[in-house]
């Protein structure tokens, strides 16, 4: 293994123009011999997530539609990677922004968005995903905003089909995948590469989870829903979990399509804590740094490959970096001054500057 000798990745006129095309990578020390894992790592995303995608295509499909004017302020609820994805879209093209997340949410993704620019409004935890769609619905109706619309917008899933699963057929032409591991939070990746998937790779196994203790889908619960598909009250079977950006107290409309079509073969629960976990072994045993979602996923990819057949492929999502979680319980642990160990260290040399 070494650096790249390439030409070079391009030259670009726009930060946007480097969105997608994310990199497939092999685990080599963590997983089971038996199987080949990859993981697809939308931390090399510009803004370090798969929210990049939806957020430029949510802005350019609604420039060409007309639904969004210029200058027009944006408005969304996000649990903070969409929102930071459509603070890059929105400075890069000029358009004002207001987001609106629970308190809940990493304080890295408030100051995040403020610094690219956008403003945050902040809703109470206790009133949940369902209370920042409330906030946001009264937010476009008393200032006119475009509302960017993630968990409705056919602009969310579209852009997961026509560039996140094109890669991966690209990525595996002519090669074995057979299984695709996936978590959700508005739904698009899976609705979107789910398409694809059921299309060109029929035989590919997809893997959908959710946490264990806010279950939605696997409660057997419907959504209630607006006309306009917004969800007319929160899911009765959600709790507070620790996986950011997965699973709202809602079933979007957008995942209800791949609910809807069948494209999950089965359905596997994920406790927190070993997300949690299995984040921390790809950092320090793989060097892949990704968020408490991204080890949720791999962390059922793990469970997947354990009765998978000799010589299975396997695919999990990496939905972000791990940067955005320094103040979460994902680096409780992780120390701040020298340990002892690292005492011990400093202090097995002369010169002691302690
Ligand atoms: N992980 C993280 C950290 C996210 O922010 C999101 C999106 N909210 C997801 C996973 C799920 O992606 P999708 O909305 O496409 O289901």
């Amino acid at each position: 293994m070494s650096i790249r000798q390439t030409e070079g990745r391009g030259r670009f006129d726009s930060i946007l123009d480097t969105v997608g095309d994310t990199p497939v990578v092999k685990i080599n020390r963590i997983a089971p011999e038996h199987v080949t894992v990859y993981v697809k790592f939308e931390a090399f995303n510009p803004l370090g997530s798969v929210k990049d995608r939806l957020a430029l295509n949510i802005i350019e499909a609604a420039e060409r539609s007309g639904a969004l004017k210029p200058g027009q302020t944006v408005v969304e609820a996000t649990s903070g990677n969409t929102g930071i994805g459509l603070a890059m879209v929105c400075a890069a093209k000029g358009y004002p922004l207001v987001c609106v997340m629970a308190d809940s949410f990493s304080v890295e993704r408030r100051k995040l968005m403020r610094f690219l620019g956008a403003k945050v409004v902040l809703t109470p935890r206790a009133e949940k995903a369902y209370g920042m769609m409330v906030k946001l619905r009264e937010l476009v109706e008393e200032h006119g905003w475009f509302n960017a619309a993630q968990f409705e917008t056919s602009a969310n899933a579209d852009i997961h089909e026509n560039t996140t699963a094109r890669e991966i057929i690209g990525d595996f032409a002519g090669e074995r995948l057979d299984y695709f591991v996936t978590g959700y939070g508005t739904g698009g990746t899976f609705s979107g590469v789910g398409r694809v998937l059921r299309k060109e790779r029929p035989d590919t196994k997809i893997i959908l989870t959710e946490p264990a203790n806010a279950a939605l889908v696997g409660s057997g619960t419907p959504q209630e829903r607006n006309p306009d598909n917004t969800p007319s009250s929160g899911h009765p079977a959600w709790e507070p979990h620790p996986i950011q950006g997965w699973t709202p107290d809602i079933i979007p409309h957008v995942l209800q399509e791949g609910l809807d079509k069948g494209f999950y073969d089965e359905l596997l629960p994920v406790a927190g804590p070993d997300g949690i976990a299995w984040s921390k072994r790809l950092a320090a045993e793989e060097g892949i740094f990704t968020g408490i979602s991204g080890g949720s996923t791999f962390a059922i990819s793990m469970q997947v490959a354990e009765t998978a057949p000799e010589g299975s492929v396997i695919l999990c999502m990496l939905p972000d970096t791990g940067e955005r979680y320094l103040s979460t319980p994902l680096f409780d642990g992780i120390a701040e001054e020298m340990t002892e160990e690292e005492i011990a260290i400093s202090r097995s040399t002369p010169s002691n500057q302690m």
